[in-house]
């Protein structure tokens, strides 16, 4: 497209579905521009300070079988663990040596109670053993508003549930027709953490099987209408031991893959300039530019991982090689000298929380 119409939508005040789709689509020149603008929409609006999360994969159990995911139920090679308590708190303790200012606990999906009290006692133990300085966010999956509710209470103060894809045809291609595979449900459990209160992140998976670039601009308007805090977008990666391994030459190649997140990212960047955006570890895992690829589009937190490395093999969302032999500390030594060399910072000992969500809360005692 010309440079200077491409330049126009870029500008519109609220960009409608068929921009998205032109914006998704930029090559070339158009999507230097894309680049460039979300960039520059990132910097004015929130400054070049990037914000960590010490990730703790908690437990593997899942009672799932979503179609794209190695840690589904019926993947019975999985050896299932839950990280005990005292080896959450030691990554605690790391994570506030290395003043990451947040953790991250991730898991399957359980909803017995055994794991709800655990979850429950592990978030209190960090915000104990912490005096409150480490910020906490979850993504534990579909739970009960009550549930969701005694975390909150605990100290979890943001929560993160894609919503995978926001269509509806599509969702129930990667997932189980089966009512505990319900996108109504799903959609149900991101109002219910929005109405707690959590600062909520959704997202979706990026070059999935049959996913269009209407798809991926009906993502976006999703995440506008739900005004969201924080969104996480990262590229679908086969795994063997998935259903969905079947239809892995029907997606674009790595390459597209991790370009079309990256243009995701910017075009978000450009529609919501507070909300904070996750660079997925599955970036890096394309790309190893992918981390600062995903950053230089709009991308401002990064989630170093500290899962200890006997659990990490067996948290396999997808195959992952490279992760598995990485000592915490080492994989993100050099993690300040690359975001230095793209001229970004990393804000220490701060929770970094999402500045969209910080000004709504304000604005509404105001009123
Ligand atoms: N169980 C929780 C849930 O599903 O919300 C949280 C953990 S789940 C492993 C976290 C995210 O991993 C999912 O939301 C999904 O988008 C992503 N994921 C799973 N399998 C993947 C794959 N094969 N490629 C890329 N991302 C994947
Ligand atoms: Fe379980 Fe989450 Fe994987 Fe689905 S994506 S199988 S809920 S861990």
């Amino acid at each position: 497209m010309d440079k200077q119409a491409f330049e126009s939508i870029l500008h519109k005040d609220i960009l409608q579905r068929d921009d998205l789709i032109t914006l998704l689509g930029a090559k070339g020149d158009n999507l230097k521009q894309l680049l460039d603008h979300a960039l520059a929409v990132k910097l004015e609006h929130l400054d070049n300070n990037i914000h960590l999360r010490g990730l703790v994969e908690y437990s593997n159990t899942c009672r799932k079988n979503c179609k794209y995911c190695g840690l589904r139920v019926q993947n019975t090679k999985v050896v299932r663990y839950t990280v005990p308590d005292d080896e959450v708190l030691q990554c605690a303790r790391i994570a506030l040596e290395q003043g990451y200012g947040s953790m991250a606990l991730q898991s399957g999906e359980r909803t017995d109670r055994e794991f709800v009290d655990g979850v429950e006692r592990v978030v209190k133990a960090i915000k104990q053993l912490s005096g409150g300085k480490l910020g906490i966010t979850l993504s534990c999956g579909e739970q009960s508003e009550e549930t969701y509710r005694r975390w909150f209470e605990a100290g979890a103060h943001r929560y993160l549930l894609r919503i995978e894809s926001s269509t509806r045809e599509l969702y129930y291609t990667i997932h189980p027709h089966t009512p505990e595979h319900s996108f109504e449900r799903r959609l149900e459990c991101i109002d219910t953490l929005l109405r707690l209160g959590y600062q909520t992140g959704t997202g979706v998976m990026v070059g999935l099987p049959a996913q269009t670039l209407g798809h991926l601009a009906d993502d976006l308007l999703f995440f506008r209408s739900k005004d969201v805090a924080m969104v996480g977008l990262g590229p679908f990666i086969p795994h063997p031991d998935t259903p969905l391994w079947e239809l892995r030459d029907q997606i674009p190649s790595k390459e597209e893959r991790i370009e079309l997140t990256t243009k995701m990212i910017a075009a978000l960047r450009i529609m919501m300039p507070e909300i904070n955006m996750v660079s997925a570890t599955a970036n890096q895992l394309l790309d190893p530019q992918g981390r600062e690829r995903a950053v230089l589009a709009g991308a401002n937190v990064i989630m170093p991982n500290l899962t200890p490395n006997r659990y990490r093999e067996e948290y396999l969302i997808y195959p992952d090689k490279a992760n598995v032999g990485d000592r915490p500390e080492e994989a993100y030594r050099n993690l300040e000298a690359r975001m230095n060399a793209i001229n970004h910072s990393i804000l220490y000992n701060e929770w970094g929380d999402s500045v969209a969500f910080t000004k709504r809360k304000q604005h509404t005692k105001g009123e």
